[in-house]
């Protein structure tokens, strides 16, 4: 990241004092983070009774300060939905095998009876739910590797699947040489052999891990997955006594079939077992939580003369990683599923934006100040960005938005400060009002961070987001109080108090600046090569991929896209989710336009969009 670096003049002395005088005075924000962070709000994972708890003490220290609840709301706490994870609600499988005799074809168990467990069955987190009844066509390893890889494979080259069950080998050829291995590997993830089978327009998919890879005959497991919906093909894994059974029927042994496509020659291919069928019944089970901003307003005691933007923000995200379920603890294995306390994760931004406010609140306002405290932002985000999808106060009549996420570790007296790019008055005030506070100052301009100041810099909000550095304990259960420097986050909230007592004192709010966004951002997915300037959406549930904006600049900005398009199609591939739309970015060549077809209020339109290259 590029930044630039601004020392204040004496800023070593500033620090020296600024210290010895807060050192008498109780600190502002420790009981804050100790009460947020303890073991009784068991990492404040968003929709948890932790989290519940985090929102209640928060509600209440707003409360004592004088902060009221939203105009025209009640609570301060504003309750959004979200999909926390996903479940098998008992999908089933069974198969049968349909003799010339018996062409009409009868469903039941196969000869010498099978039937299926809950152990020999399981949906995919990604399926739709739904029955399914269908001939099986064994398409291989499933895996159709794009044009321009230097390496042709399609498992469905000689294949009719049309309204048929495929049945598909997890992984990729065993013995195939390295370099081949790599590029087949990349095709091999199972949302994208779905969407193969899918765009071959299969009904269903079966997976079942062959007796000659790793995790022989087990059922693939149900990841982790907050998308809101299936990826329009009914899904499952079964395990190797059912896949077994499915070709004996065939007269044939799952092994020897494996084998003779391992060595990943594309001209091996699989066949129509057309004496078998299978009724599929699908069932994910999406588990809807609701999580709780808490956000409430310090009224103006005396209003600005302009009505220009009567509002400025403040910030944080106080939910945190619970006991490590969402997956993206990077504890060791044996602390996984400890509490992640969360003490600079972010208990320290929350009590600095409960400091501010209890200052605040003692002086003359010129604005209304809305302090707002989220959750979800763990899991993409989700909080904030429900807030700005339907703003209480209009977004626009916010001046700015500060944010702070992980502000109580600093060292060597460095505070950086990015989103500094959004406004150009940023740089004059920072530097202003670090003359007195005296922090070594690392000035960013990049709004695109992985916090909730992305939501405010994609809805044109001059923001900034404050940030003490990162350490050995982040997103780990060591976060924990003891190891928070309260004196510098008390200054740090007090230097960010000053920047907005000067915004919410000024007549002319702070013009914003849209940052274009550098090439590391976007995607997700490593490997992939192209840009194409699109930030997608994470918590829709739309088919397709709602555009959350779009990055100046960018490809997706040139091609006309903006915020609330949803893409269904690109380049001919068809885009259910977030992840067809990743995967279709393999196809996009650089510099080569590609056709786009999407839905803007429910019109279908078509732009070209020219992708760049991904630095
Ligand atoms: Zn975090």
């Amino acid at each position: 990241m590029i930044g630039k670096k601004t020392r204040a003049a004496c800023g070593a002395i500033a620090v020296l004092s600024a210290s010895a005088v807060l050192a008498q005075a109780p600190s502002k924000t420790r009981a804050h983070v100790e009460t947020l962070a303890s073991p009784r709000l068991e990492g404040r994972l968003a929709g948890s009774n932790g989290e519940m708890l985090a929102s209640e003490y928060i509600a209440s220290e707003l409360k004592k300060i004088g902060a009221k609840p939203l105009p025209e709301k009640t609570d301060m706490r504003l309750p959004f939905e979200f999909t926390a994870g996903t479940k098998d609600g008992g999908s089933r499988i069974s198969i049968s095998r349909v003799t010339r005799d018996e062409a009409k074809g009868t469903v039941g168990g196969i000869a010498g009876g099978l039937t299926p467990t809950n152990a020999s069955v399981r949906a995919l987190s990604f399926s739709d739910n739904g029955d399914v009844d269908a001939p099986v066509v064994f398409a291989g390893y499933g895996i159709v590797v794009p044009e321009g890889q230097g390496f042709a494979y399609d498992s469905y080259a000689t294949l009719d699947v049309k309204d048929k069950i495929v049945v598909v080998l997890r992984y990729f050829p065993e013995d195939a040489e390295n370099k081949t291995k790599q590029i087949l590997a990349r095709y091999a993830d199972l949302r994208y052999k779905a969407m193969a089978a899918r765009q071959h327009g299969a009904k269903a998919l079966i997976v079942v891990t062959g007796p000659r890879s790793p995790n022989a005959g087990e059922l693939a497991p149900m990841t982790f997955d907050t998308a809101l919906a299936g990826s329009g093909i009914v899904a499952v894994t079964v395990n190797g006594a059912v896949a077994d059974n499915m070709f004996a029927a065939v007269g044939k042994k799952l092994e020897d079939v494996q084998k003779s496509l391992d060595d990943a020659n594309p001209h091996a291919a699989g066949f129509a077992m057309s004496e078998v069928t299978a009724r599929v019944h699908a069932d994910v089970v999406r588990e809807k939580k609701t999580g709780h901003n808490v956000v409430a307003y310090l009224p103006a005691t005396d209003q600005v003369t302009t009505t220009a933007k009567p509002w400025v923000a403040i910030g944080a995200h106080y939910d945190h990683l619970g006991h490590g379920e969402a997956g993206n603890t990077l504890a060791a294995k044996d602390d996984a599923s400890k509490v992640h306390a969360g003490a600079d994760d972010n208990a320290s931004g929350t009590a600095a934006v409960l400091a501010i406010a209890a200052t605040l609140a003692r002086e003359k306002r010129h604005r209304n100040v809305l302090v707002a405290l989220w959750s979800g932002e763990e899991l993409g985000l989700i909080g904030s960005t429900a807030f700005a999808m339907a703003p209480p106060v209009p977004l626009d009549q916010l001046a700015a938005y500060l944010n702070f996420d992980m502000v109580g570790r600093m060292q060597d007296n460095k505070l950086t400060v990015q989103a500094a790019g959004t406004s150009p008055a940023w740089a004059k005030m920072l530097e202003q009002a670090n003359v007195a506070a005296g922090f070594d100052l690392v000035v960013q301009e990049d709004p695109y961070q992985p916090t909730d100041v992305a939501t405010f810099n994609a809805a044109s909000v001059p923001s900034l987001t404050f940030f003490t550095g990162t350490h050995a304990d982040y997103h780990k259960p060591s976060d924990t109080p003891d190891k928070i420097d309260y004196e510098d986050l008390d200054r740090v909230a007090a230097f960010a108090a000053a920047i907005l007592r000067r915004v919410e004192q000024t007549d002319a709010p702070p013009q914003f600046t849209k940052v274009d966004q550098q090439m590391q951002g976007g995607g997700g997915r490593a490997g992939v090569r192209v840009f194409t300037g699109t930030i997608p959406d994470y918590s829709s549930d739309a088919k397709g991929l709602l555009l959350g904006g779009v990055i100046g600049g960018g490809p997706a900005e040139q091609a006309g896209l903006q915020k609330g398009d949803i893409i269904v199609e690109i380049a001919g591939q068809t885009i259910a989710n977030i992840y067809d739309y990743t995967y279709a970015l393999d196809v996009l060549k650089i510099g080569q336009p590609a056709k786009v077809i999407y839905l803007r209020g429910g019109e279908r339109r078509e732009t070209m969009l020219t992708p760049g290259a991904r630095k």
